[in-house]
């Protein structure tokens, strides 16, 4: 079984073929990073007309990569969502387009079933499992008792991971996207500036990160007007701490209280080294649970991931029309 993989719902234009659910045979990305860096982030005009431009490039080297033929293809998977619409809208009508002009089966995935389907690229996956999703959008962890089946047990009540981590680093003149750049500067810094963690009610998977990015703002205003002159890499450092305190400490809690067999780490923020650091001492030690990090490539946004959540829901025999439409907000809960 062959799956083509078409993903377009941010900045990522990318298409990708996936043998049987975990293996890739091409895998394609074209960023646009470098289009939206001028604008602090991603402009939804200019991510739709990229989208366009590049499409066809990235999907017709993916073909050429894996040496296959529409006639070898069991399925095509898209992002239906959540993303942005426009973005998500060139994926799904070139996919409709192949789809219809081919006669190949459709199906609409998840962004996020994909991020965590990532981890099966790596390891075939062990039921019951835990998902820790951060992305840029995203920060929750996912419950799943078997393949297709996503249940969030906690998420965040404001800023996703990503986003502080861009905010935060926008603060600091950082470029975008901020994420790798406080990554690299928290390696060389001290995590001496006391910043609060957003632990909520006892017992909650929820996070809220909106806090942090405040009082990391509000620390470097106080200094500034008292003329003392912060390290931004002990204000990375300090920052990162936080974050990485929060996401292992409730991850550590959550894989306790539903016995899990496996723990997945996925999305972009997966890419941070501090992060894969604190989960790997806290589990590696731990026979009960089996860690899963996928590489750097396949923590942001990818078509390998899409195309091997594709595979299963295929294999459940989800199919999508073409009516398959655009859905901003696409919930993991909902029709998987
Ligand atoms: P979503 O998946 O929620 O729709 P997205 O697809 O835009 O959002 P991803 O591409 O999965 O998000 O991840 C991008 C985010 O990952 C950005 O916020 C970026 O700053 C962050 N990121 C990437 N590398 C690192 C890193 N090393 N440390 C921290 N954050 C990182
Ligand atoms: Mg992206
Ligand atoms: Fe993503």
């Amino acid at each position: 079984q062959y799956i083509l993989g078409i993903e377009t719902s941010c900045d990522e234009t990318a298409a990708a073929i996936v043998k049987n659910g975990r293996e890739i045979v091409a895998n394609v990305v074209a960023s646009q990073i470098e289009s939206h860096k001028r604008f602090g982030g991603v402009v939804p005009e200019i991510a739709s007309r990229h989208h366009v431009e590049q499409l066809t490039i990235v999907f017709e080297e993916a073909m050429k990569q894996a040496e296959l033929s529409f006639e070898d293809i069991s399925a095509i998977a898209v992002t239906e969502g959540p993303g942005l619409v426009g973005a998500l809208l060139t994926g799904i009508n070139a996919a409709k387009a192949l789809a219809f002009s081919h006669s190949i089966p459709l199906v609409g995935v998840h962004h996020i079933a994909g991020h965590i389907y990532a981890n099966r690229l790596i390891k075939e996956l062990e039921f019951p499992l835990l998902a820790l999703v951060v992305s840029g959008g995203h920060t929750e962890l996912v419950y799943m008792k078997e393949h297709g089946n996503f249940k969030v047990i906690g998420e965040t009540l404001d800023d996703a991971a990503g986003e502080a981590y861009d905010k935060v680093a926008r603060t600091i003149g950082l470029p975008y996207p901020g994420g790798p750049h406080i990554d690299r500067l928290a390696h060389e810094g001290q995590a001496t500036i006391d910043l609060p963690r957003a632990w909520l009610s006892e017992g909650s998977f929820d996070f809220s990160f909106s806090g942090l990015k405040s009082a990391v703002i509000n620390t470097l205003h106080n200094a500034k007007q008292k003329g003392i002159e912060l390290d931004p890499k002990d204000v990375a450092a300090s920052f990162q701490a936080s974050v990485v305190d929060v996401l292992v400490t409730k991850t550590t809690q959550a894989v306790e209280k539903y016995k899990v067999k496996q723990l997945l780490l996925a999305g972009g923020v997966a890419a941070n080294k501090g992060l894969r650091a604190a989960l790997e001492k806290e589990f590696s030690q731990k026979d009960e649970v089996e860690l899963i990090i996928p590489p750097l490539s396949l923590c942001t946004d990818n078509a390998a991931m899409i195309a091997a959540a594709g595979s299963i829901l295929f294999d459940k025999g989800m199919r999508s029309d073409l009516a398959l439409n655009a859905n901003p907000g696409l919930e993991l809960n909902s029709s998987y």
